[in-house]
């Protein structure tokens, strides 16, 4: 994928500043620091347009980048941060079901997991949940150059018997260090990219 543009378009607290259009959208779901803005980062080749946080958790809204001016990437806020009060995470969850659920030129959802841990109760909830709705999935296991490559075939065994992975849904070993993953994920996002 050749990026001619890259662009943050906005924060979005609810669905009225949604961009209008009706280009393809691909949505990143995942814990807080599993590595969102990072892909996002080095997919567009940019150091730091999708801001990679060091605090956990403080991204709580909808990210959209507008690529090539012709589908957005959304960055959705990350889970899984425990210090978060329970009635924010309730609000957060509302919102961002209301997005996955209900927004049509959502394509398909990125679910970033660890591939040194195995995934946790809301990486599993997330994936069955996006199974439920019929939302395209692509597993995409985070910062693979912190696992020797003899290892990764273990490491990605215990996410996939967690997720109980079906057969059609890809996982693909990425890591926004070395760029590994990142053409295959380019080649597995193309056809939901097109008008
Ligand atoms: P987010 O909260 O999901 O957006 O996570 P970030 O992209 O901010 O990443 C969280 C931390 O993990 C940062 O310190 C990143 O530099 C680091 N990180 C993210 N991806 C990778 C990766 O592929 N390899 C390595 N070694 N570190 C990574």
């Amino acid at each position: 994928m050749i990026i001619r543009s890259a662009e943050f378009i906005i924060s979005a607290v609810g669905p009225k500043q949604y961009p209008e259009g009706n280009q393809p959208e691909i949505a990143l779901a995942g814990r807080s620091n599993v590595g969102k803005s990072s892909l996002i980062n080095k997919m567009i080749n940019r150091k730091n347009l999708a801001r990679t946080s060091s605090t956990p958790g403080k991204t709580q809204t909808l990210n959209f980048y507008h690529i090539n001016e012709s589908f957005y990437f959304v960055d959705l806020p990350g889970y899984g941060f425990a210090k978060v009060p329970k009635p924010v995470q309730a609000q957060w969850s509302k919102f961002i079901e209301q997005y996955l659920s209900k927004r049509d030129c959502l394509k398909a959802v990125l679910q970033l997991v660890d591939l040194r841990h195995p995934p946790s109760k809301e990486d599993i909830h997330m994936f069955e949940w996006l199974g439920h709705f019929g939302i395209p999935r692509i597993v995409v296991t985070t910062k693979a150059d912190k696992i020797s490559r003899g290892h990764w075939p273990k490491h990605q065994k215990v996410i996939r018997q967690a997720l109980q992975l079906p057969k059609n849904v890809p996982m693909v070993l990425f890591s926004s260090e070395t760029g590994q993953g990142k053409d295959e994920l380019w080649g597995l996002l193309a056809p939901y990219l097109v008008g």
